[in-house]
């Protein structure tokens, strides 16, 4: 997968794609993440990336020219490295759009080999480039950030974990939480014994089968408990 993120704030990258699963899968060779620095694309001398709002009001607005610019650059380069490849897909991180879900990123990881993430800041972007560029807007949650870039390492660590390969065997991706709609049930480590609690009986027991049964009676309670929302989400889904 090749990621190509467009920001304002390249440094805030530095470190949380550089550490654990997605450091790793960038030394396999599994992603190519690759930062671009939008004031690169402006053409004035003052290398200006943001102005005032039209129509009045607080807040600048990244300037559409940079943003295309570089957009059709970063497009031009795919097509010119792999001329038989889909074009790229181009998501604007936005508190408008989607919310991004587990299924999706697991559609995403499957299906997508080449993406473009946008990042916006302050008020957001000139509408024009997203009419004419955006193929996709996605929100990490229903509250309002000061920029993209968090969303898009939210975004990049949840495509990257699922791409095949990523995760050792130390770690594991399908039975997580939200996998099949449901929580995944506790774990617990050594020691068996710590300030008088007691790991469940059962998974010292070496029983597979009564282990197996015990953790799916688990995800469903703890699902109606902490999730209820999942559980009817999940019968409308199957009925
Ligand atoms: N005025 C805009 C919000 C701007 S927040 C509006 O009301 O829609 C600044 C930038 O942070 C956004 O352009 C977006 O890129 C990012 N952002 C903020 N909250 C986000 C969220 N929940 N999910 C994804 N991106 C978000």
């Amino acid at each position: 997968m090749i990621v190509d993120i467009v920001t304002l704030f390249p440094e805030m990258f530095d470190g949380p794609l550089d550490e654990s699963i997605v450091k790793r899968a960038r030394q396999q060779g599994l992603v190519d993440i690759r930062l671009h620095d939008l004031r690169e694309w402006t053409r004035d001398k003052h290398r200006k990336a943001d102005d005032e709002m039209f129509g009045g009001g607080a807040g600048l607005v990244m300037k559409a020219e940079p943003l295309f610019h570089c957009h059709d650059e970063l497009v031009a380069r795919a097509r010119a490295h792999s001329p038989q490849a889909s074009k790229p897909l181009v998501v604007l991180t936005s508190p408008q759009g989607a919310k991004l879900e587990q299924a999706q990123a697991r559609r995403m990881a499957a299906e997508v080999e080449h993406l473009i993430v946008v990042c916006g800041h302050y008020k957001g972007v000139d509408e024009r480039f997203i009419d004419a560029c955006v193929d996709r807007e996605l929100s990490i949650g229903d509250y309002v950030l000061s920029g993209g870039e968090l969303p898009a390492m939210v975004l990049v660590d949840a495509l990257v974990r699922l791409l095949p390969g990523a995760l050792g065997n130390a770690e594991s991706a399908d039975t997580d939480s939200l996998e099949d709609g449901l929580l995944e049930a506790p774990v617990y480590t050594r020691p068996a014994e710590f300030r008088g609690m007691a790991v469940p009986e059962v998974l010292l027991s070496g029983h597979h089968a009564r282990i197996e049964a015990w953790r799916a009676a688990q995800r469903l309670e703890r699902t109606r408990r902490k999730r209820p929302d999942l559980l009817e989400m999940k019968s409308r889904n199957e009925g």
